[in-house]
């Protein structure tokens, strides 16, 4: 992001690396938003400037996958198809439907979503109990959601290895952010359009759709087709598309079912087409990591010479959660036919790309993990 880049000849940043703030999720952005949204990728022209991607891998736009209420008849679905198109879910699981097992073949066990972590996905809470104000319902009083939400995160730690539960998606979309707040780092909530870069509320996301409108507002900022209203939205365009399912085969007979996963399956097929070139498709999780680490960092380039360019990237949130690197793209020296970088004198992804002739590197490192060293 151009406004977040200084670069500087002094390393003003080693206060911050020690500590800093620790915020476990960011407040609600300013009104017009925490930055400019770039219209298109960014590259720097001066030898030893830097940016911070947008988005991970300096992707166009991000897509996220979620899945609500276990809807376990699913699970062999949609795992044959993820690992073919090589992309990672979100589960939000209602946890109490787990252990008492009023209904196992719908809900889910443990092992079950030991499975789906097992192979990359990732397990966030949905509540224990998926309780919310609807009809004769009351709503659920404070102290009652404030065990549905930390009790739930408890249980998924407690039962599932390979994962880290700290998301939350509202049951019904109604949410306590305050209460939230405390507990996780990012929530979903299910007003139905994608969330613009520079204004995501991270504590009360958006959902986009599947449909073809909303994922080309985010990559590519027009839409084919789709909810007239959201042609004027330009501001959706770089932005972060979350997708919502329950169960996908679903109806009363066989060929409904079969119907309806077919219709599911185009939607993430066409999703997963554009992966490597404009979207990056992530777990739910890491999008929020990765924003809220953008939204916060300050980047440094604090040595730039023909042979070493070096920079300090810190960020204000909590380090032991918020551990999802960041891409930095660095214009190299000109001459340069490679690149490799090391973070704390620990070695990490670098990429080498020529763009109109001149050397880039995309390298991948976490805030607050030491200064950053790019050399041939
Ligand atoms: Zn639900």
């Amino acid at each position: 992001m151009p406004m977040k880049s200084i670069t500087c000849a002094f390393a003003l940043s080693a206060l911050v690396a020690f500590g800093g703030e620790q915020l476990m999720n960011l407040p609600a952005a300013p009104k017009g938003g925490r930055f400019q949204t770039p219209p298109d990728l960014i590259w720097p022209a001066k030898p030893g400037e830097a940016d911070v991607c947008l988005w991970y891998a300096d992707r166009f736009a991000a897509c996220s996958i979620t899945i609500d209420d276990n809807s376990k008849p699913d699970h062999d679905w949609w795992l044959k198809l993820s690992e073919e198109l090589g992309i990672k879910l979100t589960w939000f699981v209602i946890t109490d439907h787990c252990v008492y097992n009023r209904n196992t073949g719908f809900n889910g066990t443990w092992a079950d979503w030991q499975k789906l972590a097992n192979a990359g996905h990732s397990i966030q809470s949905h509540t224990t109990n998926h309780k919310a104000k609807h009809g004769d319902v009351p709503m659920p009083s404070d102290e009652e959601v404030e065990a549905m939400y930390r009790d739930s995160l408890k249980a998924i730690n407690d039962n599932v290895t390979n994962n880290i539960a700290c998301c939350i998606a509202y049951p019904r979309g109604e949410p306590h952010e305050a209460i939230a707040a405390k507990y996780a780092i990012a929530c979903r909530g299910v007003y139905g359009v994608p969330n613009s870069a520079n204004t995501i509320n991270y504590l009360c996301t958006n959902k986009g759709a599947a449909g073809k409108g909303h994922v080309q507002m985010v990559a590519f900022g027009e839409t084919q087709e789709g909810p007239k209203w959201l042609h004027g939205k330009k501001d959706l365009k770089r932005g972060w598309n979350i997708v919502l399912y329950h169960l996908v085969h679903a109806g009363k007979d066989d060929a409904t079912r079969e119907k309806n996963a077919a219709s599911t399956e185009r939607e993430v097929r066409y999703i997963a087409s554009l992966k490597d070139d404009r979207l990056w498709v992530c777990r739910f999780d890491d999008a929020a990591k990765y924003g809220q680490e953008r939204d916060s960092a300050t980047l440094n380039v604090v040595e730039n010479t023909q042979q070493k360019i070096a920079f300090d990237l810190t960020d204000r949130m909590k380090d032991d959660v918020f551990d999802f690197p960041l891409t930095v793209k660095v214009r190299l020296p000109d001459g340069w036919k490679t690149v490799k970088a090391s973070q704390g004198e620990k070695p990490v992804k670098a990429d080498f790309l020529l763009h109109e002739g001149a050397p880039y590197a995309l390298v991948y490192a976490v805030p607050d993990r030491g200064k950053v060293v790019v050399s041939q």
